[in-house]
């Protein structure tokens, strides 16, 4: 997918997502959790993960941050719940080339909706908080490989 399909698209897709945020509160109970914080913008989120097996059963978060930062965990969660760790990870990587390569190169479109999101290849600026999501998720899942080494 080329970036001019997707300029289009960014703003509406962020807009949508600040506004109603999917998975947005804390569960009841979760397996995983962690923080992240973006300095840069002031972005702060909770993220709350049940892993069942190598499955991701349920992701949620919370917390504030801006329009983007927000979006980019909405579609996250959504994205990822029902996923093993390993999806999850490799979507990771996935993702944080997709926002990081440069402005006119090709979306992988392996990543679905998630694409909508390299849209911020225009915004240097705000990478951070697209990622910041993302890099809460790696923090929440590793504290996983501790807890099941120790188990
Ligand atoms: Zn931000």
């Amino acid at each position: 997918m080329d970036i001019a399909d997707i300029r289009e698209l960014y703003q509406d897709v962020i807009l949508d997502h600040n506004k109603s945020p999917r998975n947005f509160g804390k569960p009841h109970t979760h397996t995983h959790t962690s923080c992240g914080h973006n300095p840069l913008c002031g972005d702060t989120f909770e993220l709350f993960c049940t892993v069942d097996g190598d499955v991701i059963t349920d992701i949620r978060f919370e917390g504030s941050g801006c329009a983007i930062s927000k979006a980019s965990a909405s579609m996250m969660t959504s994205e990822l719940k029902g996923k093993t760790i390993d999806e999850a990870r490799h979507l990771f990587a996935t993702f944080t080339n997709a926002v990081t390569s440069p402005l006119d190169s090709p979306v992988d479109e392996s990543l679905g909706n998630l694409v909508v999101l390299a849209g911020v290849r225009e915004y240097p600026v705000r990478v951070k908080c697209a990622t910041l999501a993302w890099h809460t998720m790696q923090s929440a899942l590793n504290q996983s490989q501790t807890a099941s080494t120790e188990s």
